[in-house]
């Protein structure tokens, strides 16, 4: 699926799992909320890619704009929150570096790097729901349905995205 989805899901999960009432202040408590989004966005990535889906951005589009609003919220939130932003984002497109690497640096390159089993099942062509007909009208609804949950979930969740982006001065805002 397109990056800009699997960085939506992302958005979707760093709003569902961060709860701000807590925050982490070392790096031990910083581990679970971080290695939980890293693997929610591994799963979500695994049920994207899975579903019925067609490709409706332009890949170069879709890379430049995906990895500028990644490092753009990576950056915006704040310090107390930016790792586990920045690992949400990373789970969220860990199976497309791990697989789709190589590939890309073989077009792109012009090289000839050997190609390997990819790593990940919905990478295979068995189980992934890549769709390269013309009739993508299944992929519209799955697409709509994902921006639709994501939206809800932010909505709902909006205290804690105010908490995780705001720019208010952390140690001014504790006292
Ligand atoms: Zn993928």
């Amino acid at each position: 699926m397109n990056v800009l989805f699997h960085t939506t899901a992302a958005i979707g999960i760093v709003a569902m799992l961060t709860d701000t009432r807590t925050k982490p202040h070392t790096a031990t408590q910083m581990f679970l909320p971080g290695m939980l989004v890293f693997l929610a966005g591994i799963a979500s990535h695994g049920a994207l890619d899975y579903i019925p889906h067609c490709y409706p951005i332009n890949s170069k589009v879709d890379a430049i704009v995906g990895l500028i609003v990644m490092i753009t919220l990576t950056m915006i939130s704040k310090n107390t929150y930016r790792p586990i932003v920045a690992l949400a984002f990373l789970g969220s497109i860990f199976p497309d570096l791990i697989d789709l690497s190589i590939p890309i640096i073989n077009k792109y390159l012009v090289v000839n790097l050997p190609k390997t089993q990819k790593l990940f099942p919905w990478h295979w062509e068995e189980y992934s729901g890549s769709i390269y007909i013309t009739d993508c009208r299944i992929s519209t609804v799955n697409h709509f349905i994902l921006l639709v949950t994501v939206t809800a979930i932010c909505y709902c969740r909006k205290t804690d995205i105010k908490n995780i982006i705001t720019c208010t001065n952390e140690k001014s805002a504790a006292v």
